[in-house]
């Protein structure tokens, strides 16, 4: 007797399917891609229906039937599945748990696949009118008016959740007084009537775009290296105009602070079309909107973050991956895939173009494209007349310095500010310093539950650990000895702030860190207080190297690199150089061109010097030359399994475990079990194992038997482990 099988993935750890039989007495016709709801231990659980077939290695009786078929349609076509279980595949991960990434948290919810409207609270013009001071006996309804009224647009409930408790009682009041609006707007907003017409490309701009688009139908990735502001983004628009005429749709990827409500208007005006965005900021219902407009194709163009990249398509007909360097674009947890990789995949299957941009190309892509796999457009020069701006060392061996500032770097910030010129002072540390020291008996504050210094929080007068969030007040004495002379160590950006702010007091400066940036809309009010000009000095972290451009800044003053530089992370030099290269870039225009001095103890490094004198391209391929040397990636290939467990023990034998299980195989080198750079975090130890192999084919042939083997390791029971294809971070 044949009988139908529906093989599923189900939200579990295990990396295998499950076979389940249809539900009782439905008609809705089955097709993979459905959501079904089902008994699962003693849960209810929602999972993807990827086969129907007609067969189970299970025996008939010990099957038991799905509850229902959530979906009429699949949501994702047969090939978006094969790139689904590709990926599920090659980062040998389970395929339950893949899916739910890949899918918006209302339909993970099993809610139905339609898109409602959004829901939002606004001020209007009266309770814009209101000072928010008036409302003093009612704290709730104050608080809630603020909000609106710095939120032009409105709020969701969703928003309003995460930053006010019970706020739904002050919307009333507020509603009945008159100041407050509910409305419910379309999900995806309309074309746009006011448009932006094209600049006329410069030639290397027109090659770049003719080169793009000679063959749109056919598989080919462009690796597009252009200075920053060289006009990357003019490219790709134009390009996706192309794509547009044709009726199909265009998928652009960027880092997660890449997108910008300013990047969504400039594509909004300049295409005329709907841009669909799709990142985790969005209300649960505005996520699920933008995912189906993708899906039926109401979104002619979609710009997301890294899991943008599994939503399904009406008709995809180029994928376009800004700042592919960037390591946001790999997921560091759970599932642990690279949206650009997964991206030139889909592309392959699809037989479409794909092209990655960057003034800063990762390595690896670097290679592709010097090897011929990838075809390989460069924009040397900045877009109109702006100059690019001159790398400088500022050697600091000998030199006094204060608070982190060497004299000739004051001087030069000072020089800047008298010539009307803004500063930007860049240090990749967040806090007031990244420790505190008891001057007379040298102990230092670290984490209890990590191997790690807890950093000076002045302002708040915290101490907090970055690794677990663990935090405690500042001390007022040694717990050692007892002492009250307890110094902040070495600088983060809260105290250069301060030691900027003593040193030009009249001068308004703004910080830009994950700290100063919590609160939401934070960051929009810091970025237009550095475009209206009110700040003159602007201090802060990587935040600042990601999309902004900021045309009045003279000079960039980078405070310290030489970490960078002697990093047990093979990978840290290029990420540096990417840093100073992409800070440096938003500097400058024609009238101004940019200065950027960077302070260093090692002048004479070579990967530095390559750097300030020849620039990032001259960088990156002598940074391949020691890849080579080293057979380090791209050169070679890695996998990273970790292990974490509350006892010491527990990780180093599993590791062991998993090392035995893998001997014998062929072109793959074990390296470990090791403790993890950071040995302790959040109280468990952490350990791991390093597969490197010289062809990906050999790794792949590895893990795909040992995987599922590590599952069934006894010693596994006792860890918390995972498994990192092509890792980007060693710890
Ligand atoms: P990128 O993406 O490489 O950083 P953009 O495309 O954002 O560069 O361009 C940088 C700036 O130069 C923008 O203000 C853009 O409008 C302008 N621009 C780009 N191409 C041209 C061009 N061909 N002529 C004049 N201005 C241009
Ligand atoms: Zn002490
Ligand atoms: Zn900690």
């Amino acid at each position: 007797m044949s009988s139908t099988i529906l093989r599923i993935a189900i939200p579990s750890p295990l990396r295998r399917y499950f076979d389940y039989l249809p539900p009782a007495g439905s008609s809705t016709p089955l097709r993979p891609g459905q959501r079904v709801r089902l008994p699962f231990g003693r849960r209810e659980v929602v999972g993807v229906l990827l086969e129907v077939t007609d067969s189970s290695p299970l025996p008939l009786e010990r099957l038991k039937p799905v509850l229902a078929i959530l979906d009429e349609e699949p949501l994702w076509s047969p090939e978006e599945l094969a790139l689904l279980r590709w990926a599920v595949d090659y980062y040998h991960h389970p395929p339950g748990d893949a899916l739910q990434t890949a899918l918006p948290a209302l339909l993970r919810q099993g809610r139905p696949a339609v898109a409602s409207g959004v829901r939002r609270f606004r001020a209007n013009e009266a309770g814009r009118a209101v000072a928010p001071a008036t409302l003093q006996r009612a704290p709730r309804q104050a608080a809630l008016l603020a909000k609106l009224q710095a939120a032009a647009s409105g709020l969701t409930a969703d928003q309003l959740n995460a930053e006010l408790e019970n706020w739904r009682p002050a919307a009333q009041k507020l509603g009945e007084k008159g100041w407050l609006v509910e409305e419910v707007l379309p999900c995806l907003p309309a074309a746009t009537s006011v448009t932006t017409s094209p600049p006329s490309l410069n030639a290397d701009q027109s090659e770049a775009v003719a080169r793009l688009t000679e063959a749109l139908s056919g598989f080919n990735a462009y690796l597009l290296e252009g200075v920053t502001g060289s006009g990357k983004t003019e490219v790709y628009l134009a390009a996706i105009e192309r794509v547009l005429a044709n009726g199909r749709q265009v998928l652009v990827l960027v880092p997660e602070i890449g997108l910008t409500p300013q990047l969504l208007e400039r594509f909004r005006r300049r295409l005329g079309v709907p841009v669909a965005a799709l990142h985790s900021g969005l209300a649960d219902g505005e996520r699920l909107c933008a995912w189906l407009a993708a899906r039926d194709g109401g979104a002619p163009v979609v710009i997301g973050t890294r899991s943008a990249v599994f939503a399904p398509f009406h008709d995809l007909g180029l994928i376009i991956i800004d700042e592919e360097h960037d390591p946001s674009l790999k997921q560091q947890d759970g599932f642990r895939y690279s949206a650009r990789d997964v991206a030139v995949m889909r592309a392959r299957q699809r037989q479409i173009p794909i092209v990655l941009g960057s003034a800063t190309p990762s390595l690896e892509s670097l290679q592709n494209a010097l090897s011929g796999r990838y075809r390989h457009l460069l924009l040397p020069e900045r877009a109109g007349s702006a100059i690019h701006p001159s790398l400088h060392v500022l050697d600091v061996r000998h030199r006094p310095m204060r608070d982190g500032l060497s004299e000739p770097l004051r001087h030069a910030i000072a020089r800047h500010l008298e010539r009307r010129g803004q500063v930007l002072v860049f240090l990749n540390r967040r806090g007031y310093a990244p420790t505190l020291l008891c001057h007379d008996c040298g102990w230092v504050s670290r984490c209890r539950r990590c191997d790690a210094h807890l950093v000076v929080y002045a302002g708040a007068r915290r101490l907090r650990c970055q690794h677990c969030g663990g935090e405690q007040p500042v001390p007022v004495q040694c717990p050692d000895c007892g002492s009250q002379d307890l110094r902040p160590l070495g600088q983060g950006t809260e105290r250069l702030e301060e030691a900027l702010r003593a040193a030009f007091p009249d001068v308004g400066l703004v910080r830009i860190d994950r700290d100063s940036t919590r609160r939401k809309g934070a960051l929009d009010g810091l970025l237009e207080d550095v475009h209206s000009g009110r700040a003159q000095l602007l201090v802060g972290t990587q935040m600042l190297a990601k999309g902004h451009h900021f045309p009045d800044v003279t000079l960039v003053a980078i405070v310290d690199t030489d970490q960078g530089l002697f990093s047990a992370d093979f990978r840290a030099p290029e990420r540096m150089a990417q840093l100073i290269v992409q800070v440096a870039g938003r500097a400058g225009r024609a009238e101004r061109p940019g200065e950027v001095l960077i302070q260093t103890h090692f002048p004479e490094h070579p990967l530095l010097q390559r750097l300030v004198q020849d620039g990032y391209g001259p960088f990156a391929r002598l940074a391949l030359t020691e890849r080579r040397d080293a057979g380090m990636p791209p050169f070679s290939f890695l996998a990273l399994l970790r292990a974490e467990a509350v006892g010491q023990q527990a990780p180093t034998e599993f590791l062991e475990a998993a090392r035995q299980a893998a001997t014998g195989a062929e072109g793959v080198y074990l390296l470990g079990p090791v403790p993890a750079p950071m040995e302790r975090r959040a109280g468990r130890f952490r350990a791991q194992l390093l597969l490197l192999a010289e062809s990906r084919a050999a790794l792949h042939q590895l893990l795909a038997t040992w995987a599922p083997e590590l599952e069934a390791l006894k010693s596994g029971r006792k860890v918390r482990w995972s498994l990192d294809v092509d890792p980007q971070e060693m710890f």
